[in-house]
């Protein structure tokens, strides 16, 4: 087995807070999703944890994925073609690139969207409590490969 790094044990130890028994199949799970920078889909998850670990089932990736997005530690990612698949959350208040070529992702820092989220509350009388904000496009590698 190889070495976790520091943020998968934390993200076991939370699951076994929050009452989830701890399995090699659930830390193989994390280690799948920590080692990816891409989203993924339940079912690459499970195919590419399944190499690592065959006792692993389908049916235990939907409910970890479950865990870990009520724990906060990933979010779900909206994409054309995939809108059910999930990404380490961001730290802090961060916002996600997703390359349309290869699909990978990154978090950038620094968005001024008061303005606008003012706007829109004051015309719609909603109480804006949350906003979400991804950018798609292609990344330097990728634009250097289509010619
Ligand atoms: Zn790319
Ligand atoms: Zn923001």
């Amino acid at each position: 087995m190889t070495s976790r790094n520091s943020l998968a044990s934390e993200w076991i130890r939370l699951l076994q807070t929050s009452g989830c028994r701890q399995t090699e199949a659930r830390n193989t799970i994390v280690d799948v999703i920590l080692e990816t920078n891409r989203a993924l889909e339940p079912l690459e998850i499970f195919e590419i944890g399944r190499k690592r670990q065959s006792g692993l089932g389908l049916v235990t990736v939907y409910r970890t994925l479950e865990r870990l997005e009520a724990l906060g530690l990933v979010q779900r990612v909206h994409q054309p073609g995939a809108c059910n698949t999930y990404l380490r959350a961001p730290q802090g208040h961060q916002h996600l690139l997703i390359c349309t070529g290869c699909g990978k992702t990154e978090f950038f820092q620094g968005d001024d969207l008061t303005p606008l989220i003012e706007t829109v509350a004051g015309r719609s009388g909603y109480v804006i409590t949350e906003h979400w904000f991804q950018l798609f496009g292609l990344c330097s590698d990728c634009q250097k490969s289509t010619d």
